[in-house]
This record gives structure tokens, C-alpha cells and sequence, in this order.
């Protein structure tokens, strides 16, 4: 028989590391329907049918994350046969929490107290048997790092899953609140199993508005909850997360025994300089600065970047295209199948595999920072800067990563454990300049600015400030205003890391990107290819070798209107189009298709030094800085499309990032162009002009906006007594 065993925990409590251990490489990794959480499961080492399903990270069953309602929707729906709850030993009061509600849900519950070692080291004791019964349920000793009794704890939550009846523990709350409880119980419908009625009725009690949607009305409820509310003078929900609070203390009280520390740990002492106010940034600067040029700096230090040219030059610039050009030449291919495979398939896939060296090094040293520890701490670093515009200090990470390449930026925002901190992030990262969009800037600060230092720096603060710009604003609407989330930050302690997690971890994010990113941009390059190489020449469709005539150009004539207003006329107007649709294909493109169309027959350097002064014809300075800004701003390459396809998990969300994106670089440079324009004289008073000073004035109303924060509420663990 088929036996599902979910595994429950708090985020660092050792989950993954124990799911990899039970599981080993026997995981299928995917997304909960249609949200961008993770799931993860896998079949239990040396079985054909027992399934483990990793829950996301938690800290409790409420209604206020999607991680939460993810994990407690599989447990009501998909009843599970047994829950796996592994808790960190070291951080009993916090993580008995969710064990509290666990309890509750009518599926039998074996609780595994992880990190068994470091509470061997420490000398702190549990009374195992004591605990049981305070729980009413099994409770076991594991580490999960070290893989002692984890073998032992599948076993036996594989055995409970086989248990028919299981028992709900009453009676730990204060008698009020259980007589209250009880009287709400009797009144839910008698099709909720009897198991379930304390989860139910709690979830009543606390106006539970997800769970009660799923309810028939119960209008007797009001008046018994406000009747307990007004008597305690506290709300129903703190009631409750009180009254756990209380319980779990208590419980400690008589089973576990936490041995003084004298002095502090290794972790605290590490602490004290690293998250020192006044360390804490320059550690953090030179350790990033480190791992950057490791991965992607230019320097004999950075293995990724060797790795990257070496796969771009010679992998995909000799190796491989040789391989199939003998491979056609001997099949004796047809020329237009063979222009397929080489100039779309193997060139196009060849420029999203060669990332991957970048970021297989820049994940695997992130993976490490994690798995140290200081990645906690990094967030906890730049929190309070970042939790201002409504991002999380976890956001930081995939925006540094973003200056290198957007793709990794924006699949490392699967480190920000809240969804609406997450999707904003994920909308936001493709703002920042990634290293393929320099030589844009190149192109036109040489052209146009005789390299004036202000064009790249202009570049890299517009990206800064319109992720700021962007998180204020968007957390403004109802969608991200979000719902007032407990948020927990928590620094564990510092540890060697684990070769198999870190390992593991990179080579997950690194797959990933292959997989899906690789399909996205092969159907894309086949299509650009095509559309490039073949047109209309005098009425006939054919293949052309001049790509005035491809349907690209034709492509670019017809849309060239829409950038009107935003500077791009004349000459420049087609071009700039089709420079900007081939930038989708990898920003590299954009500079290439301006050498191509301005019909430079070599290969032009990195800033099309070349073609500058054909260029500096067509461009004026605020349409070149008009037409930088979009190009920075806009929908970003396909394959960092793939990548935020990859991470929202859903059709529309996607369309919205992209859309919001291009959206948010029309706007800028229209406001750019146009009142720029105006100041300097080189536009005319004209209809847009007045789109703009609209729109403007549009931002600054969204930016100055008061916005009341929702309340953050606070998990903090009650010590007081009992009356
Ligand atoms: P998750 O966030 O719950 O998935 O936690 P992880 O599996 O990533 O573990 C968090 C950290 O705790 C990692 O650095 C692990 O190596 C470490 N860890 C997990 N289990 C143990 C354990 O039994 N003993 C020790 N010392 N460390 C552990």
C-alpha cells in the first residue's frame, strides 16, 4: 500500500538536509500548483511506496503566507498518512509552536527533535518520555546531519501511517478558552471527522477566514468569541498564540533541562564581528566582492568567467559547431536545415549554456555562504534598508547576482522565503544592469557622450532607483500590500558547511536553469533566426542576404510608431526596433544588430567603437539616452524571461512581470525624452509632452502616497504564568 508521509518543520530546522538523507537522489522537485513555492518529493530510500513530500518552511499553520496556506491546504486536502515534524532541538519553545497545530489536524504526528549532537555538545537534556506524553504523540532523537536515527524515525512514522484512529490532546489551554472551544466545536457541521474538530474550532475561534470560506455559516460563533475576547481583553488570535505559547512552556518546564552557558558560543562570538553595526557592511562588501570576482570578474581568480569563455569560444565556438558542421556536411543536409541547426539551434542554445559556468561557480559559493550560515546574516544586514520599499533584506542576494547576469539574479529569489517579498523581487531584479547590457551603455556613452563617467553610472542608479522606485509603488496596491505577516529572522549557527547540501544546491539551481531557461530560448532562437534570414524580395518570400529585407526589418517598420513618442524618429526608428526585439534574444544583441544594420561587414568590438560615427548621424543625445533607458528597463533576454517563467509558476503572473517591466521603461523614458526634450529645446509642446508631465505626476502621487503598513504581527514567547 502507497504511503504518504509530509515533512513538517521550521525553515533551518534541518528539513531539507533530513529529506535529502531519507530520500537521496530518488526527488522530483517542482512547484506547488500554480504558486511559486517549491515541492519537493521523493520516495523513501530502499522502498518502492513510501512517498515523502517536503512542506515548505514554516513557523505556523496561520493564514498569513502562501508558504502556510500551501502547507496546510496539503494536510486538510491531501490527508497525508503521517506527518514527519522535525523540530530543532536547540530551539524548542519556537518550533513546538507549529507542533501545536500539527497536533490538531487528525493525522498522526511523529516528532523527530533534530540536531541531536549539537545538544549532546551543549549538555542540554530532554526528558524524551516525558515529552511524549505531554504531546500525546512519539517523539524521537535524530540529527539529520550526521544521519543518526533517521533511518529509525522513517521506520516508525511509516508505521504510524498504518494507525486507523488517532487522538487529538485537549485540555491545554487556560479552561476558558477550552470551554469556548468546545462550545464553537459543537456547532461546525457534522460532516468534519471528529479528529479534526479542534483544529476546526480553533480556527473559528480565530476567524480563520481561508478555512471558514470552505465552512457553511455558523452566525452563533460571533457571540462567543467576542464574549471570550472581551473577558481576556485580547483578540481571539493572540489568544490563542498565547495560550500555545503558555502551553509549550510549561511543558519545557518539566522535560527539558537547558544547561547554563557560561560563555558565549563560538556563533555569538563570530556574531559579535560580523553583525557588528559598525563591520557588519565592509565584512559583507569584501566577502561579496570576493565571490564576485571568483565567479564572474576578470581576473586569473575567476574560474566561472574562464569557464564562460571557454564555452562560448571554444565549446560553442569550435567544438561543437564543427561536430555538427561535419555531422551536415556528411548527411549531406540541405542549406537552409543546416542555417537552422548551426545559425539558430546550436548558436542560440550555445549562448544560454555558456551562463552556466558563471552560475554554476556563483552558486555553488552562495550555496556555501548558505549553508555556513552567513547568508542569514547578510539579511538580517540589509532587512532594515530593504524592508522600507517593501522588499526583504533577502532580496539583496539575487540583485547582486543580477549585475552579473539576470538569470541567476532572478532564480536566486528562491531564497526569500515570503511570496509577495519574492514576486517583487522577481519583478524587480531585471531592472538592475546586468553584465550584458554594458556594452549598450559602451556604445552610447562612447558615441554620443565621448565616454562621459556619468552614462554608466547613470545606468547603474536608474536600475538602483527603479527597483525602488518599483517596490514602493507596487506595495502600494492591493496585490502586494499583502497580508500582515509574522516574519521571523533568524541567524542559526555558524557550521562547517556539508559537501553533499552544497553540492546538492547547485547543482538544483543549475539544472533548472538548463532545463527550462534551454527551452525558451531554443524555440526563441529558431524563430529570430528565421525571421532575420528570410523576407520578401520583390513580392517573393525567400531567404535574403540583405536583412533590410527580412522580416525582421519588416517587423521593425511596423512597430517603429509605438516608440515615437518616446524619441525614436526618423532613420534610427526602424532600427532601434529591431535592435530592441533582437536584445530579447541576449542583450549582446542589441550592439551586434546595430553593426549589422549600420552594414559594418567585420566583427565589431565589444562597444562598437566601429560604427560610432554612423551612429552619432542618427542619434541626437537624448534620444540615444531615451533609447539606453529603454533597452536597460525593458523586458529583459528570453532566457532571464524563462527564468522568471520558471520561478512565478504561472502564465500570468509572468505576462504581468514582463508587462509591468516594459510598461515601467516606456513610462521613464518618456518622461525622459519628452520633458528632457523640452529643456532642451529639442522637442516641441506636444500631446505627449503632456502624457508625461501626467505621468509624472502619476509616480509622484504613488510615491509620496501614505500607505499604512500592515501590521506585522509578532511571534514572541510569552514567559508569564498562568493565572
Ligand atoms: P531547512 O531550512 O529546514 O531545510 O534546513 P537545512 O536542512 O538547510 O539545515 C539548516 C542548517 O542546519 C544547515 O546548515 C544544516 O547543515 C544544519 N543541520 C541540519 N541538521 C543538523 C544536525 O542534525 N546537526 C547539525 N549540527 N546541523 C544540522
Amino acid at each position: 500500500m502507497a504511503v504518504n508521509i509530509a515533512l513538517a518543520g521550521n525553515p533551518n530546522s534541518g528539513k531539507t538536509t533530513l529529506f535529502n538523507a531519507l530520500t537521496g537522489s530518488n526527488q522530483f522537485v517542482g512547484n506547488w500548483p500554480g504558486v511559486t513555492v517549491e515541492k519537493k518529493e521523493g520516495k523513501l530510500k530502499g522502498t518502492k511506496e513510501v512517498m515523502i513530500v517536503d512542506l515548505p518552511g514554516i513557523y505556523s499553520l496561520s493564514p498569513y503566507t502562501l508558504e502556510e496556506v500551501v502547507a496546510r491546504n496539503y494536510l486538510l486536502k491531501d490527508h497525508p498518512d503521517a506527518i514527519l515534524n522535525i523540530v530543532d532541538g536547540t530551539n524548542l519553545e519556537r518550533n513546538l509552536y507549529l507542533t501545536t497545530q500539527l497536533l490538531e489536524l487528525g493525522i498522526p504526528v511523529l516528532v523527530a527533535i533534530n540536531m541531536a549532537d549539537v545538544m549532546e555538545k551543549t549538555g542540554d537534556q530532554l526528558n524524551l518520555v516525558q515529552l511524549q506524553k505531554e504531546l500525546n504523540c512519539p517523539v524521537v532523537m535524530i540529527s539529520a546531519l550526521k544521519q543518526t536515527g533517521i533511518k529509525e524515525a522513517a521506520q516508525q512514522a511509516v508505521a504510524l501511517a498504518n494507525r486507523s484512529r488517532i487522538e487529538t490532546a485537549y485540555g491545554q489551554f487556560d479552561e476558558r478558552v477550552e470551554k469556548t472551544l468546545e462550545r464553537l466545536a459543537a456547532l461546525l457541521p457534522q460532516t468534519i471527522p471528529a479528529a479534526q474538530k479542534r483544529f476546526y474550532a480553533i480556527k473559528l475561534f480565530e476567524r480563520d477566514r481561508k478555512i471558514l470560506a470552505d465552512l457553511p455559516e455558523i452566525p452563533a460563533a460571533e457571540s462567543i468569541i467576542a464574549s471570550l475576547e472581551s473577558e481576556l481583553e485580547e483578540d481571539a488570535e493572540s489568544i490563542i498564540t498565547n495560550e500555545r505559547y503558555l502551553w509549550i512552556s510549561s511543558m519545557l518546564e518539566r522535560c527539558y533541562l537547558r544547561k547554563k552557558q557560561s560563555s558565549l558560543s563560538v556563533s555569538d562570538r563570530i556574531d559579535l564581528i560580523v553583525t557588528n553595526r559598525w563591520l557588519a557592511l565592509p565584512i559583507f562588501i569584501a566577502v561579496m566582492a570576493l565571490v564576485y570576482a571568483v565567479a564572474m570578474g576578470n581576473w586569473s581568480i575567476s574560474i566561472g568567467t574562464h569557464g564562460t569563455e571557454w564555452t562560448n569560444d571554444v565549446l560553442f565556438g569550435e567544438i561543437v559547431p564543427n561536430a555538427v558542421d561535419s555531422l551536415l556536411n556528411s548527411l549531406k543536409v540541405s542549406s537552409w536545415l543546416s542555417g537552422l541547426i548551426q545559425d539558430g539551434i546550436v548558436a542560440g542554445v550555445g549562448a544560454v549554456l555558456g551562463f552556466v559556468p558563471q552560475m554554476l561557480v556563483l552558486f555553488l559559493l552562495l550555496c556555501i555562504l548558505e549553508d555556513i550560515g552567513y547568508m542569514a546574516r547578510i539579511a538580517f544586514i540589509m532587512d532594515r534598508i530593504f524592508r522600507r520599499f517593501g522588499l526583504s533584506g533577502k532580496s539583496f542576494i539575487p540583485m547582486l547576482v543580477a549585475t552579473g547576469c539576470g538569470v541567476p539574479g532572478i532564480m536566486a529569489s528562491r531564497t526569500v522565503e515570503q511570496d509577495r517579498d519574492r514576486k517583487m523581487t522577481i519583478m524587480t531584479t531585471g531592472f538592475i544592469p546586468c553584465g550584458a547590457k554594458m556594452p549598450i551603455i559602451g556604445l552610447f556613452a562612447g558615441a554620443l557622450f565621448e565616454n562621459a563617467w556619468w552614462v554608466a553610472t547613470s545606468a547603474y542608479f536608474i536600475g538602483v532607483a527603479a527597483v525602488i522606485l518599483s517596490g514602493i509603488i507596487l506595495k502600494k496596491f492591493r496585490i502586494f500590500a499583502g497580508d500582515p505577516a509574522p516574519f521571523v529572522m533568524e541567524l542559526p549557527a555558524y557550521h562547517i558547511p556539508s559537501l553533499q547540501n552544497v553540492l546538492r544546491g547547485t547543482w538544483e539551481r543549475g539544472w533548472s536553469f538548463i532545463k527550462r531557461a534551454g527551452t525558451v530560448i531554443l524555440v526563441s532562437s529558431i524563430v529570430l533566426w528565421f525571421l532575420q534570414g528570410y523576407g520578401f524580395v520583390d513580392g517573393v518570400f525567400q531567404s535574403v542576404e540583405d536583412n533590410n529585407h527580412s522580416l525582421l526589418a519588416l517587423i521593425g517598420n511596423t512597430f517603429a510608431w509605438v516608440f515615437y513618442p518616446i524619441g525614436w524618429v526618423g532613420d534610427m526608428a526602424w532600427k532601434a526596433t529591431v535592435a530592441t526585439f533582437t536584445g530579447l534574444i541576449a542583450k549582446e544583441e542589441v550592439v551586434n544588430t546595430f553593426g549589422v544594420l549600420y552594414h559594418y561587414a567585420g566583427e565589431l568590438s565589444e562597444t562598437g567603437e566601429e560604427i560610432w560615427s554612423l551612429v552619432q548621424a542618427d542619434f541626437s543625445g537624448l534620444t540615444a539616452y531615451s533609447f539606453m533607458i529603454f533597452n536597460l528597463l525593458c523586458a529583459p533576454c528570453f532566457a532571464a524571461m524563462g527564468a522568471i517563467r520558471r520561478e512565478m509558476n504561472n502564465a500570468k503572473w509572468t505576462i504581468g512581470a514582463i508587462g509591468y517591466m516594459c510598461g515601467f521603461a516606456y513610462g521613464i523614458s518618456l518622461i525622459v525624452y519628452q520633458l528632457g526634450g523640452l529643456l532642451l529645446k529639442e522637442v516641441q509642446f506636444n500631446f505627449f509632452t503632456i502624457v508625461a508631465i501626467i505621468l509624472l505626476g502619476g509616480l509622484l502621487f504613488l510615491l509620496f502616497r501614505p500607505y499604512r503598513e500592515g501590521k506585522t504581527l509578532e511571534i514572541r514567547i510569552k514567559t508569564a504564568k498562568r493565572d
